[in-house]
């Protein structure tokens, strides 16, 4: 059994659903497909069942990509404010947080919405049913598919990354990219927790749970946030927003202290005649387990002695030890713990105002199937939208 369509969208998430919406809504026939029923699992569990679904600052600055400039015909004509208005008429409750981010109260309010928004613009749901192959021919395209293929004049491929196969990642997209000789920026997870080094400086064993604002520097890049100490490594969100600019092999450096000067106040203490411990003085900036550690940098003889009797060069010490904390993560915990993967179809092949691939009429790309990744705190669910409004858009009036 065959169907026709003139928009087929593969993958029901965030970017497809929005896609159909936006096609449909113009008036011609959209049909969505996705192996999950129901779909948009990524959704459901976003922002930890809150759904962060934008970000105040939504700019090109907040994403990585090969091609940097790519992303910001789609981000324009897509505000934040335009996002927060459309899903609020659609009875999605929200609230800010810091750094620009919006949550909705519930995720699962927002996938009710999606799935809603597009089947009454007119979309057809083919769910729970996977595509498995994609060949084109003069009239279009033809969509394999479980329990009927399906025709059509336009083709969005929004299957998504590989990041969290529990949630149904994988890396159908760039295969089909591929298979249309089309370039692809070498995939990798990102917004994912570090292992710990081998040789750290520093003694980070046995801290799980310990949680403190820090600074990160990184390939080029400063990320301040909250660093959250776990079992194996190191989480947080200026830590998976890190992971996004970090490449395999490549050296962090953490300030433990963005904010005072230890050296510096350390000697105050001392003026002062203080005759406590380093710990026990360091542990005035910093949770106090974290302080004893960065206490044993000192030689063996000096951690027990008072600050009094301590020269100011080991004050510089520490200072060099917790502002300059450098070394190179064992790797990180890997696509399943990711909740995005950088890298993708390389967007040099694709119109940033469209969506569709140059090389080939009538194919779209849309969503994180892109080499378009965003730090966290919004981002990526908001290029989802950018995109997949610009590729519904584009295909209407094909
Ligand atoms: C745990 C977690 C938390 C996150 N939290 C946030 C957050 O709070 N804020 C934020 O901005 N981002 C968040 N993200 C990232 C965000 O969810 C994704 O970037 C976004 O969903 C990508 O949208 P998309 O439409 O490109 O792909 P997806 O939303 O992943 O949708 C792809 C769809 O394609 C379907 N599909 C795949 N292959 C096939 C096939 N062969 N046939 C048919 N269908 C197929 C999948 O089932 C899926 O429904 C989170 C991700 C994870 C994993």
């Amino acid at each position: 059994m065959e169907s026709f369509f003139h928009f087929a969208v593969i993958g029901a998430g965030a970017s497809g659903l929005t896609a159909a919406a936006e096609a449909a809504k113009r008036g011609v026939s959209a049909v969505v497909i996705d192996n999950l029923d129901p779909p948009a699992a990524k959704v459901l569990i976003s922002g930890g069942g809150k759904c962060n679904f934008t970000n105040r600052n939504a700019s090109s600055e907040h994403y990585l990509s090969a091609n940097p400039h790519f992303c910001k015909s789609a981000l324009a004509k897509l505000p934040p404010q335009d996002v927060i208005s459309s899903f609020e008429r659609g009875g999605i409750r929200w609230e800010e947080r810091e750094d620009g981010k919006i949550f909705a109260f519930s995720a699962s309010d927002i996938c009710k919405f999606l799935i809603g928004r597009a089947k009454e613009a007119g979309s057809v749901f083919h769910f729970g049913k996977a595509a498995y192959d994609v060949e084109r021919d003069e009239n279009g395209f033809l969509v394999s598919c479980k329990g009927g293929n399906i025709r059509c004049r336009c083709l969005l491929v929004a299957t998504g990354s590989p990041a969290c196969p529990a949630a149904g990642g994988n890396d159908f997209g760039i295969k089909l990219a591929e298979k249309f000789g089309l370039g692809v920026i070498p995939s990798a997870p990102a917004l994912v927790p570090f292992r710990f080094a081998e040789t750290a400086p520093v003694d980070f064993s046995d801290l799980s749970g310990i949680a403190l604002p820090v600074c990160i520097k990184t390939a080029g890049k400063r990320v301040k946030g909250r660093l959250l100490f776990t079992h194996k490594g190191l989480s947080g969100p200026a830590v998976l927003t890190a992971s996004l600019y970090w490449n395999a092999g490549e050296k962090i450096v953490i300030d433990f202290l963005p904010d005072d000067s230890p050296a510096d106040f350390l000697k105050k203490l001392k003026a002062r005649k203080d005759k406590r411990k380093t710990a026990s003085a360091l542990s005035e900036l910093m949770p106090q387990r974290l302080a004893a550690r960065f206490a044993a940098l000192l030689p063996k003889d000096k951690r027990e002695k008072p600050l009094t009797e301590l020269p100011d060069k080991l004050f510089s010490v520490l200072e060099d030890g917790l502002k300059r904390c450098a070394f190179i993560p064992s790797g990180t915990d890997g696509y399943a713990k990711a909740e995005v993967a950088k890298g993708g179809i390389d967007t040099r092949e694709i119109d940033s105002a469209t969506m569709e691939c140059r090389r080939i009429p009538g194919l779209y790309f849309s969503g994180e199937v892109l080499d378009v990744t965003g730090e966290l705190g919004g981002y990526n669910l908001h290029w989802a939208w950018a995109s997949g409004t610009a590729a519904g858009r584009a295909a209407a009036r094909t």
